[in-house]
């Protein structure tokens, strides 16, 4: 069996222009324009490069999109002041801090300073319980993108046995999270297997959805998975040089024999990297209309 690719880029533009119509929505009926400002800290390359891509579709969108740069001996009470200042900025809905910080400053510290209503990230430990208990406004973005991902090409999570590799704050809990809830486009059984797993191979066969945010190249190979199952590879690992001296990508599981067996698969680079951003302009426009009162559709 080949199977059916995932099209991350292809689903991320279109939820992309169903945000650019809900904007427009927003400043004509309710003169509203959301407004997302990434605060970036010192000259990380590739920090750099996620923020300027964030800051590009933000205007394709027609954001108000500010980029805030910060030298890299900012100090951590300079910094919180800074997100003290757009957390009361009425023109602001959505506040992004670029990770990782310089070490003297506490990401800890940082996270719990952004006003819960403002994190489009969906780090804030309040954001984090109210996705534990079903009530979550933001969504962390990877996560989420995933859900989209799955929802968006008919893939039925309800009843389904979903194991996810890897345990981590920001894709394996959450994600493990999201699609246990008692809701559409979840309401799996959710097994989460790490490091200290015993026999991974016992519990990843099993799955009908794999989802494999591992950070290791291969860590899935084709005798891991069942015939049929749907494979997200979240995985973004850097293994070389194009001969144009970009680099060279691959995900976590082993690609070319897994699409032999596999129903469904998301590649590397294409699968869930463009849906991360995406979910970004996602809680941005939200929280534009939660703080004028309209419903997000
Ligand atoms: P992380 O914080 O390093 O966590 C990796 C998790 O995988 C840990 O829980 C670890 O277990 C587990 N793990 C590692 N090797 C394993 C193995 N062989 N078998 C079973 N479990 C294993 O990584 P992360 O931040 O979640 O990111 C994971 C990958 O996704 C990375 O490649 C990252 O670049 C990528 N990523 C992509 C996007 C995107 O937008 N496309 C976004 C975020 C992350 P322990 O807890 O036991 O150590």
């Amino acid at each position: 069996m080949t199977a059916k690719l995932i099209n991350g880029n292809e689903i991320a533009r279109q939820i992309r222009e169903e945000l650019k119509q809900e904007t427009a929505h927003l400043k004509s009926g309710h003169n509203v324009v959301p407004g997302l400002v990434t605060i970036l800290v010192g000259q990380n390359p590739a920090s750099i490069s996620y923020v300027t891509a964030k800051q590009k579709i933000s205007k394709e969108l027609g954001f108000y999109s500010v980029q805030d740069n910060q030298p890299e001996n900012i100090s951590e009470g300079e910094l919180l002041a800074l997100i003290e200042k757009y957390n009361k900025d009425p023109q602001i809905h959505g506040i992004l801090v670029q990770l990782p910080l310089p070490k003297h400053i506490h990401e800890t510290n940082v996270l719990l300073a952004i006003d819960p209503r403002k994190d489009v990230d969906g780090f804030h430990p309040i954001n984090v319980g109210k996705l534990m208990i079903g009530e979550a406004d933001y969504l962390p973005c990877t996560p989420a993108g995933i859900q989209q991902l799955l929802i968006r090409t008919g893939v039925e999570t309800s009843g389904a046995e979903v194991v996810v590799v890897g345990r981590s704050n920001i894709v394996g809990k959450p994600i493990a999270n999201i699609l246990l809830q008692k809701q559409k486009g979840a309401n799996a059984t959710v097994t989460i297997c790490h490091t200290g797993s015993k026999n991974m191979e016992f519990h990843t066969k099993r799955a009908d959805i794999l989802i494999v945010a591992a950070g290791k190249p291969k860590a899935i190979t084709a005798d891991m998975v069942k015939e049929g199952a749907v494979v997200i590879d979240v995985g973004v690992n850097r293994i070389g040089v194009t001969p144009e001296g970009k680099a060279k990508l691959c995900g976590d599981v082993d690609f070319e024999n897994v699409k032999e067996k596999a129903g469904a698969i998301t590649p590397v680079p294409g699968g869930v990297g463009p849906m991360t951003i995406t979910m970004l302009m996602m809680n941005t426009v939200k929280a534009a209309g939660i703080a004028a009162g309209v419903k997000h559709t």
